[in-house]
């Protein structure tokens, strides 16, 4: 087929990305490109004359995320959509969201240098505050488009000097219209690097994902009684901080139960915390995932057993309270063998995967069949100034987007 023998240009795309590696660059050699702020402006500045220069149809909605439109042969019809984000973390890298909207970009090049028309409509996506950095929470442009987040409830989000979302988003220059947001989407393709170790463990270069963990966010207080670490005899305690750590230790041994669960205890508050002082009170954190729901639930129902047991048999007091539920995301099936079927045929080693971290493409996946496609970090770097993926991989990742995007905009 046609489609599998047309490539990107590798050395076009490297340069792209090192313009994109010269906007917000740090003295350590990675990026700080925050959400609306004036090196954001800058690249979107730059990536809106790309748009341009490909002779698309660019617009922006009300929260700030730019559209390039490529007309199909179905005027109206749904768009088979791509792209990621521009903005990063503080310390952040080169590559994170951002070679999801520049491969992008290299894609609807190749389209136009050969002239091939598509019957969908494709359009290429830049979403505003991916990372959450300067404005929690993260993935505020998609959520927005998704019907997550409203209107208001975007708008009024402040960063640390007490700036709304919406201030900042006018003094650059970039908020658009309601109207501009993206309606019927047809289908949507995220590259993304895979921010965790597997593909480059597995030396596999590109990574299907099938779908994005489910998390929940626990706070579990234990109290017991304060009192000198001399006189009181050991019969008599109550120190909260033994049971708690027995607690975090089950916390941890429940993943060997059920295959797939990771659990996280990583933040600790021992009151009064004190060296002579028995605990009065332990304050902890759990952080649970799991790629299906039922069984993250399942543990969450296990270990409020497991603790409350432990509780009792210390005659300590317990509440555990949960904070925050994200559902698990499965991709759609159609998207995800499509990409899987171009990696097979372009002779690129693959694997199956599931996300840890959530993306742009998971409120993506609640408007149209959507999917991802990982590359691999080195050393599972990411967040962080020396995020790296090897320009043999970027390429192939371009690739697969490439066919992958063409099967999709040409299947009815
Ligand atoms: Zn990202």
């Amino acid at each position: 087929m046609k489609s599998t023998k047309l490539t990107i240009n590798k050395s076009r795309l490297l340069e792209t990305v090192q313009i994109s590696s010269s906007i917000g660059s740090t003295e350590k050699g990675g990026l700080r490109r925050l959400a609306l702020t004036e090196e954001d402006k800058l690249i979107r500045d730059q990536f809106c004359r790309w748009l341009h220069e490909e002779g698309l149809e660019v617009r922006v909605d009300d929260f700030g995320n730019i559209y390039g439109r490529r007309a199909g042969r179905i005027h109206d019809g749904p768009v088979v959509a791509m792209g990621s984000h521009l903005d990063t973390q503080p310390c952040g890298g080169h590559y994170d969201g951002i070679l999801g909207v520049l491969t992008a970009l290299e894609v609807i090049r190749v389209l136009n240098e050969q002239n091939i028309e598509t019957e969908y409509p494709i359009e290429i996506i830049n979403f505003t505050n991916e990372e959450g950095a300067r404005f929690a929470p993260p993935m505020l442009g998609s959520g927005g488009v998704a019907g997550i987040f409203k209107k208001e409830f975007i708008y009024k989000r402040k960063d640390l000097s007490g700036k709304t979302f919406e201030q900042a988003l006018e003094e650059i220059g970039y908020k658009g219209e309601e109207k501009h947001r993206i309606q019927s989407v047809k289908h949507f393709i995220e590259l993304h690097i895979e921010q965790g170790p597997i593909l480059e463990k597995e030396h596999k270069s590109i990574g299907i994902v099938e779908g994005i963990q489910g998390m929940s966010w626990l706070t579990v207080n234990v109290r017991g009684e304060t009192n000198h670490a001399g006189p009181t005899p050991m019969e008599n305690r109550k120190d909260a901080l033994v049971p708690a750590a027995k607690m975090i230790t089950s916390i941890n041994d429940i993943t060997q139960d059920i295959k797939g669960l990771k659990t996280t205890v990583g933040q600790v508050n021992v009151i009064p915390n004190v060296s002579n002082v028995i605990a009065g009170e332990v304050e902890f954190t759990i952080d649970i995932r799991h790629e299906n729901d039922k069984n993250r639930q399942d543990a969450i129902d296990q270990l409020k057993e497991q603790l409350s047991t432990i509780a009792v048999r210390h005659q300590v007091e317990l509440s555990i309270q949960t904070i925050w539920d994200s559902d698990a995301v499965s991709f759609s099936p159609l998207v995800t063998d499509t990409i899987s079927e171009v990696a097979e045929e372009l002779n690129y080693s693959s694997q199956r995967l599931f996300s840890g971290p959530g993306h742009d493409a998971k409120y993506m996946s609640y408007l149209g069949d959507t999917g991802m496609i990982f590359l691999p970090s080195i050393n599972g770097m990411s967040h962080n100034e020396e995020e790296l993926t090897l320009d043999e991989d970027i390429e192939k990742g371009a690739n697969v987007l490439l066919s992958a995007l063409l099967k999709l905009a040409n299947v009815k």
